[in-house]
């Protein structure tokens, strides 16, 4: 049961051939069985998701079903849930439990799926491993001595695993498209402002977005179009309508034209791993694809960026935890500075400080026009490039990430290493763009993610082009022997 896609459930829940409670239940029991070699849970409710999948079922029996109804899922760590804690991968949060749920949460609520619990995350959002996190790290499933990539790690980690059918993430700067690419499933990072922030504890709020992450790109649409849509809440939310991501998935890929920037193929990526890229493009081009070579001359100014504008904004957004309103306390202290103090220093891990100490120096006076501004200004110039690159082609393709997964612990004491894990991911979150990781053939076991950036709200194409992909190949459906 645990290899099938939503549209496979939805068909067996509707044909009595198992029911939700069946399915969750079975779910759950995976979870009990493999998790422990993974930790991609911090928290399994249980009782919760027993509780909708009846729900769930009522409804099927009624007629009143969607696609997502009944079918079990798990959030990422960082959405609020009412009454189920929220940690964020923090011992900062470890006792937080929300009165609301996020707005993503409520959407999928209101579609019928069934939440088994949250996942694990590098602290607040910041990394590339799922190492950072207080609950501890978590494993790839393809190989349990190294990582699933982050920060969603533990959301990557479980559908590949088969202990959920898909689950939330988000991307500030890869954390969606990364850890797909690095445990072999499929991603996307909508626009910003697609999906509601609403709920979603910030990490840097010009960057941060949520969405899907599921076996294929056919599961990915039928979220996106649950997930998708404007919220008054949410002030950077777009008032758009949402397109049907469903309907085109069908639409030949002839004359597509795929824009391969040569900054993507250069040195720094693995040779075997652009081998297996290279091989995928091929496929695009028997499906009826013309490839354009094209140049994104600022790509080496992405990460030095981000590593300003990220730390700026966490910097300030983090503020808001002083151990006075929510989030851990410090015990008996001496006084109101000692309490913020000691509160701040016991609750955040060493990637929270580094960034909290770094975005707080950027914005400090006399320093705010050489880095923040700076960085907003070159943060035009990124989006220009992609600008102009889509006067010639409908998307760009190229690498997710520049190896394949790596051994735990390996990079944990060499930062600037892990922030490079992020290279081909990071420009597009400063740009604002839509942005799918696809599986494509694996190198020695290990699993490879192919990128796909689309234009602006061009989230339907972008679904389109990825599901062409995957009705000739079967990357997105394999899974790692061991949880099999
Ligand atoms: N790895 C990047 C960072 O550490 C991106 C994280 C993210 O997208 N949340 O900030």
């Amino acid at each position: 049961m645990h290899h099938k896609s939503i549209r496979q459930h939805a068909d067996s829940l509707r044909q009595g051939e198992y029911s939700s409670v069946e399915l969750t239940r079975s779910f759950l029991q995976r979870i009990k069985q493999y998790d422990g070699q993974l930790n991609s849970f911090i928290t399994v409710s249980e009782e919760q998701a027993l509780a909708s999948a009846k729900a769930a079922d009522e409804r099927l029996a009624a007629g009143d079903a969607s696609l997502l109804t009944g079918i079990p899922f798990a959030h990422k760590d960082i959405f609020c849930t009412d009454g189920v804690r929220t940690s964020c991968g923090s011992r900062m949060l470890d006792n937080f439990i929300a009165p609301y749920n996020a707005a993503v949460v409520d959407r999928l609520a209101e579609a019928g799926i069934v939440n088994l619990g949250k996942t694990n995350m590098d602290e607040f959002a910041m990394g590339s491993s799922s190492e950072t996190s207080f609950y501890g790290a978590v494993r790839n499933p393809w190989n349990t001595d190294c990582v699933p990539g982050g920060s969603s790690g533990g959301s990557a980690a479980a559908v590949a695993a088969g202990l959920a059918v898909a689950a939330s993430g988000t991307d500030t700067g890869g954390s969606i498209r990364q850890p797909a690419a690095l445990c072999g499933i499929s991603g996307l990072k909508p626009t910003y402002g697609r999906v509601s922030r609403w709920g979603m504890i910030a990490f840097a709020s010009s960057l941060d977005q949520g969405g899907p992450m599921a076996r294929s790109a056919e599961d990915v649409a039928i979220l996106l179009q649950a997930m998708a849509g404007f919220d008054a809440r949410d002030s950077t939310s777009a008032q758009r309508d949402v397109d049907d991501y469903v309907s085109p998935l069908q639409d030949s890929l002839q004359g597509l034209k795929i824009g391969l920037p040569k900054e993507y193929f250069s040195a720094g990526l693995d040779a075997q791993l652009q081998a297996s890229i290279m091989q995928a493009i091929d496929e695009y081009k028997r499906l009826g694809a013309e490839i354009v070579e094209i140049s994104l001359p600022n790509t080496a100014l992405a990460v030095p960026t981000y590593y300003v504008v990220a730390p700026a904004e966490c910097s300030s957004n983090l503020a808001r935890f002083d151990g006075v309103r929510y989030g851990h306390r410090c015990e008996d202290p001496a006084d109101l500075e000692d309490l913020y103090k000691r509160s701040r220093a016991e609750g955040f891990g060493d990637e929270v400080k580094r960034r909290i100490m770094i975005g707080t120096y950027a914005l400090s006076a006399g320093y705010y026009d050489a880095y923040y501004l700076k960085a907003q200004q070159i943060r035009h110039l990124i989006s220009d490039d992609f600008r102009k690159a889509f006067e010639q082609v409908d998307v760009i393709m190229g690498p997710t990430t520049p190896t394949t997964t790596f051994g735990l612990g390996e990079k944990t004491n060499d930062p600037v290493t892990m922030y490079l894990s992020d290279v081909y991911t990071i420009a597009v979150n400063l740009a604002g763009l839509p942005a799918m990781s696809i599986p494509v053939a694996p190198v020695d076991g290990k699993p490879v993610g192919l990128q796909l950036i689309g234009n602006y709200f061009n989230e339907a194409r972008l679904l389109n082009i990825a599901h062409g992909f995957q009705q000739v190949t079967d990357w997105h459906q394999q899974m790692p022997a061991q949880f099999n």
